[in-house]
């Protein structure tokens, strides 16, 4: 079981990744990952596609979604892994918080046009591969394709942040909405990349307790946002609060994502991977 390649978080273009669900199966086929998961943004629209690429190349699939949540005044990420696509209540909780996106998306062209910056909002939608879904990412490849900024990352430092011109804050789901609805379609929750939250100690011990409360599992601990600093702190905070480890690249697309499909090194030792009981 050590054997095996776990990446279980991952995007396509149903959400803001740049490759079709099949096209990220077949890379991460391509990087030896042995056990995959899509986990498009709010979204399980390539679950399907993706599974049955995965299961044509001989991989293990395991259907996911990373749920967009707002816990004290900040967006947090919650993974849903194993979870029962069909599921009612999952598919309206994903649809009604994808609700407000294009509002969202023509308040932040607005703001941006305050400061030079025209034509976003249609620019973005030429990036956007699900009309649904339309994301900051599709705006930050916009942004540099318009010559306005060198790459996505240099759009995040400076715009569409806290902060920063184009910043439009929203309310997404609650932290109980995800994990209520992950667990009611049979999945496990699992905190996306804590270390990229700006919460104080206090916060994140009270965000780790409640989830914890909720019935949320597990948290990532190996993934592209943290540095490898990190994957032994949030080890630490897995092992403290008896929370369960999980890992993924976080890939969104090629030359888009620092660590791509499959390039994560094994989890810190003295862990219980999320995957301890799914009988691989
Ligand atoms: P949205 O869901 O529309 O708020 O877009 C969030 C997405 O922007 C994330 O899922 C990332 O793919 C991308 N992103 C990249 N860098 C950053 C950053 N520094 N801060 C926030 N989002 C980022
Ligand atoms: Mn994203
Ligand atoms: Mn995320
Ligand atoms: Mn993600």
């Amino acid at each position: 079981m050590s054997q095996l390649k776990f990446d279980l978080h991952c995007h396509s273009n149903v959400s803001d990744g740049l490759l079709p669900p099949e096209g990220v199966a077949a890379r991460a086929k391509a990087n030896g990952v042995d056990v995959w998961a899509l986990t498009d943004h709010d979204e399980l629209g390539g679950v399907a596609r993706a599974r049955a690429e995965a299961e044509a190349l001989g991989m293990h699939y395991v259907a996911g979604v990373e749920i967009s949540i707002t816990w004290a005044g900040q967006t947090v990420h919650i993974v849903g892994l194993r979870v029962d696509e069909t599921n009612r209540t999952l598919i309206e909780g994903l649809a009604a918080t994808r609700n407000g996106r294009e509002r969202r998306a023509r308040e932040i062209a607005s703001e941006l046009e305050k400061v030079g910056i025209c034509g976003t909002f249609d620019g973005a939608l030429k990036h956007v591969g699900n009309p649904d879904l339309i994301s900051r990412t599709h705006f930050a490849r916009y942004m540099v394709e318009a010559g306005h900024c060198a790459d996505t990352r240099e759009v995040f430092a400076n715009y569409l942040t806290e902060g920063k011109p184009g910043y439009v804050p929203h309310r997404w789901a609650t932290l109980k909405e995800s994990v209520d609805w992950i667990r009611g379609a049979g999945g496990v929750a699992v905190i996306a990349h804590p270390g990229r939250y700006k919460y104080t100690q206090t916060q994140f011990g009270a965000l780790f307790d409640e989830f914890k409360q909720l019935g949320g599992a597990a948290i990532e601990v190996n993934t592209g946002s943290h540095t490898p600093e990190q994957y032994e702190e949030y080890a630490q905070i897995a092992r403290s609060y008896g929370f369960l480890a999980s890992m993924g690249s976080d890939f969104h697309g090629p030359g888009e994502s620092r660590v791509d499909l499959g390039g994560l090194p094994p989890l810190p030792k003295g862990l219980t991977p999320v995957w301890h009981d799914w009988g691989l």
